[in-house]
């Protein structure tokens, strides 16, 4: 294979020993239109040059100045991992120029860049902070320094750099910076393990990229110090929050800082992709049930306390206080893709379309220059997005995942093509180019053209979401049985030639779903799912008289589904009978003996909306969770 056919986006397991499934070279599929499409053009236009003037605006590209010595008389500002905010949002313009040049985005990025080689000492170290702010603290504080963190991050961006463009400048500052820390840590050196995991994924990435042995052994390396307490408790008094409490071969919770564990199990499946050690599998397999079976909003958000941005007890699931930051979502959402490369299995990209299309696509406001850190499901009024934040860690994370969606949407493997997610786009694997076209998540038709095949028998996988039990297939018209030893997939073997068809069906009809009945949060509640989308009801969409804090969903009536192209750029909203309670018997109190006179209550429509648009129109109340009425 040429490094062009290799070539990969955020993962390149096309030489993973132990990967059931292959990445596409990024060039390899193609976005043409729909959901995703729209959003990265959003990204591209907006989101990427708003990037670009925060990271001036908030210092990050002064404090590289500052390291490089261009200029003089300022203070460093922000927090110790402001580097990272430059790499993410610089691997997220290199995807995006991969997509579509753009003389604007290349100029913004070759400036970033130059500050970014300017800044690195002679001995390779790199970290503004240590540089400018604080240079006898290098190295020192592991728990809270986020060196490597940092590091971990500039190795994706250069990775991204040269995979999407061929372009090495960052390549080369990230191998002299992974030098230097092959240098201080590892067997017969320092042992330590990164306060903030990152690093491990960025390694082995780099790893693949380069197939310098010492980045996985270094990845491994950090894995392996994990949990012996070399970090200490954190200011939350605990070792639960660097997961650094139990060896990660031992772990069996999800526990501690959302975004560290998930980043950290990311990481460790890496690993297991490239040493198959089937402890470390294991030890993913308990952690992602006690997630998956305890502690996963309905959006595929997670984070249940603010305090620590943590993980809390299971069915710890409060809809108001939770903290569901965007970048633990996105964390999710890369540790799943790795399972799914793995093991095949479909329940893995379930759950990445749960979050994409909720709790993480929540994190940006449909104009692109706004974003959510903390993802709440219900607010009583008042939550508007940020510009920015001074803790900027998840705007330019959303840039990073937008700009490289269409790496998410197939794998191949020895038999065939997988398709994971549905939207427009030509994919171009294994001897076969494919062009799919699809309304998703609006609409459940996918409709999959060959355009291009060797003639050999190759098999075409298609993911029937976990949310469709009554998916059809047809192959060129015909009705088809779905091969039943794909799990998850609907699958057909044959010898394709130009001009077939294949189309999977998957029933969209509005769905109310519940809750264990040990999440204390909703009880009694209902939610609304209709395709991969959660709904919501905002304020907006309710008659003015109808307060959404005091409503009730009927269950017994049907839900309707309708198309409103007047409504946040486009979305199926859905109406549901419901009533509004009249709380005039509850006047002046908070609680009364069992037995008193029950709220009346009328008749009305409720108008409910999907979850990722809501707060576009203004800070009004939102609720996921809607007492269902008895
Ligand atoms: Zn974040």
């Amino acid at each position: 294979m040429s490094p062009q056919e290799r070539a990969a986006g955020p993962v390149d397991s096309t030489r993973s020993p132990h990967a059931r499934l292959r990445t596409l070279a990024y060039r390899s599929v193609s976005l043409s239109g729909g959901f995703w499409a729209a959003r990265q053009a959003t990204n591209r236009q907006v989101s990427l040059p708003h990037g670009y003037r925060m990271l001036e605006e908030w210092g990050n590209f002064d404090n590289l100045r500052l390291a490089a010595g261009l200029i003089q008389g300022k203070q460093f500002r922000g927090y110790v991992f402001q580097d990272s905010d430059v790499y993410k949002w610089l691997e997220a313009v290199a995807y995006e120029l991969a997509n579509r040049p753009d003389a604007e985005l290349q100029a913004m990025a070759d400036e970033a860049i130059a500050l970014v080689e300017a800044a690195q000492a002679p001995d390779g170290n790199l970290d503004s902070h240590y540089q400018v702010a604080e240079p006898s603290g290098r190295w020192v504080h592991l728990d809270y320094g986020h060196e490597l963190y940092c590091a971990g991050h500039l190795f994706q961006a250069a990775v991204a750099w040269r995979r999407a463009t061929g372009d090495t400048r960052l390549l080369r500052v990230a191998e002299r910076l992974a030098g230097h820390i092959d240098s201080l840590f590892g067997p017969g050196k320092r042992a330590a393990t990164p306060g903030h995991p990152e690093v491990e994924m960025a390694l082995v990435e780099l790893y693949r990229e380069t197939l310098e042995p010492r980045y996985l052994a270094l990845a491994h390396f950090f894995v392996d110090q994990r949990g012996h307490g070399l970090l200490g408790k954190s200011r939350y008094g605990s070792l639960e929050y660097f997961q650094d409490h139990v060896p990660v071969r031992q772990a069996s919770t999800v526990v501690g800082h959302a975004v560290r564990q998930l980043y950290l199990t990311a990481g460790v499946a890496d690993l297991y992709l490239e040493t198959g050690e089937e402890a470390l599998l294991a030890a993913l397999e308990r952690q992602w049930h006690d997630m998956v079976e305890r502690k996963l909003a309905l959006t595929g958000g997670v984070g249940a306390r603010h305090e620590g941005e943590a993980f809390g007890e299971p069915y710890e699931l409060p809809n108001d206080a939770c903290y569901c930051e965007t970048c633990a979502a996105i964390a999710s959402i890369l540790w799943n893709w790795r399972m799914l490369l793995a093991t095949g299995q479909a329940r893995f990209a379930d759950l990445m379309e749960r979050t994409l299309y909720n709790g993480f696509l929540s994190g940006v406001g449909l104009d692109g220059r706004h974003f959510y850190y903390v993802n709440p499901l219900l607010s009583r009024g008042g939550i508007e997005r940020p510009e920015w934040y001074a803790c900027a860690c998840c705007p330019p994370n959303v840039m990073r995942l937008l700009a490289s969606f269409g790496h998410y949407l197939a794998t191949s493997d020895a038999s065939g093509v997988q398709l994971h997610h549905y939207a427009p786009a030509t994919i171009d694997a294994d001897g076969l180019a494919l062009r799919m076209e699809t309304e998703y998540p609006w609409q459940g038709l996918v409709r999959i053209t060959v355009e291009r095949a060797t003639g050999a028998p190759r098999r075409l996988a298609l993911r029937v979401p976990g949310w469709c039990d009554q998916a059809a297939l047809r192959v060129n018209g015909q009705a088809v049985a779905a091969d039943p030893t794909a799990a998850g997939y609907a699958a057909i073997e044959r010898a394709w030639q130009p001009g077939d068809t294949v189309e999977l069906e998957l029933p969209m009809a509005p769905r109310l779903v519940e809750a264990h009945p040990r999440v204390d949060a909703t009880r009694g509640s209902l939610a609304i799912e209709r395709g991969p989308l959660v709904y919501c009801l905002e304020q907006a969409d309710q008659d003015p008289a109808v307060d959404v804090m005091d409503v009730e969903i009927d269950p017994t009536r049907p839900l309707d589904a309708r198309w409103r192209g007047d409504l946040l750029g486009g979305v199926m909203a859905i109406e549901a009978p419901g009533y509004a309670l009249d709380l005039r018997p509850w006047q002046g109190r908070l609680y009364r003996p069992l037995g008193g006179a029950e709220p009346g209550r009328r008749a009305v429509r409720l108008v409910a909306v999907p979850y990722y648009a809501w707060a576009n129109r203004g800070p009004g109340a939102m609720r996921v969770w809607v007492p269902a009425a008895r």
